[in-house]
């Protein structure tokens, strides 16, 4: 495995705040070997001292240990500092095969070490390692606090690491929120025989996409398969299309593009 030039990319997925910190990706203990586990940190800096105060002890190292120490720093406000793409200090000895610091992430989340955790900082902290896992194909049981991983550490203080990984796991799975699919449907128009509108072109093009527009259907149409996907008509020809998707569907052959056939021709 070479550095891990996606880490920015990868940040980013989670929606939040990213800095990338100037030569992350050439920062390294060498190219990072492989990625079997993400391990979480705190830094146990100071109390204060702003957004992300232990920047440059992770990224340049301290008397003892030179940096880089992990690949990620996570600050109070949630803001995730990309810093080393390459292999980082951060977990040895490892009780783990999959998380000593040749095979595994390590992500710095700033806290003092008894400090409460910013709602904010946890939320990102849980999507980080959530979008970690989707990009190197990890299941949420591989996230480990560093205690877990290490006999003689206490970090990240406090955090209930079952509950923890349950969210990561929650996320990776993608359910969708319910709400979600009803707004967008609810927000469609009912299309049915007679409709002139651009809806109708959608309700088409989804037909088509799902393999229920045979050539016969387009055959006498004025420039073919161009010219029927373009029609904003929603005649009998087509209410027979949408009746033919219905029952394959198992849905009621009404013929009309409601509530229930949206969300089929759409796949939401
Ligand atoms: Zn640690």
């Amino acid at each position: 495995m070479p550095f891990l030039t996606q880490l920015a990319d990868v940040a980013r997925r989670t929606g939040g705040p990213v800095t990338e910190v100037a030569g992350w990706k050439t920062r390294g203990h060498g190219p990072q070997p492989e990625v079997q586990g993400i391990v979480c940190h705190h830094t146990a800096g100071p109390a204060g001292g702003g957004d992300y105060p232990s920047l440059a002890v992770v990224r340049d190292g301290r008397p003892g240990l030179d940096g880089p120490l992990s690949h990620f720093g996570l600050g109070r406000s949630g803001r995730i500092y990309v810093i080393a793409a390459g292999r980082c200090w951060h977990n040895a000895p490892s009780t783990s095969p999959r998380h000593d610091n040749s095979s595994s992430i390590g992500i710095e989340a700033e806290n003092n070490g008894v400090q409460p955790w910013p709602t904010a900082q946890i939320e990102a902290y849980i999507r980080l390692c959530a979008e970690l896992c989707r990009e190197f194909g990890l299941p949420a049981s591989r996230v480990k606090a560093h205690r877990e991983v290490n006999t003689a550490k206490p970090d990240p203080h406090s955090l209930d690491m079952n509950d923890f990984r349950a969210s990561v796991a929650a996320i990776i799975k993608g359910d969708p929120d319910p709400s979600w699919t009803e707004n967008i449907v609810k927000n469609l128009p009912l299309i049915r025989l007679g409709d002139d509108n651009f809806d109708v072109k959608t309700v088409r093009g989804c037909l088509f996409a799902r393999g229920h527009v045979p050539p016969a259907a387009y055959a006498g149409v004025q420039d073919g398969l161009e010219g029927w996907l373009k029609s904003t008509r929603c005649d009998t020809a087509l209410v027979e299309l949408v009746r033919g998707f219905q029952r394959a569907e198992g849905l009621d052959e009404d013929g009309f593009v409601g509530p229930k056939t949206w969300p089929s021709l759409l796949r939401v």
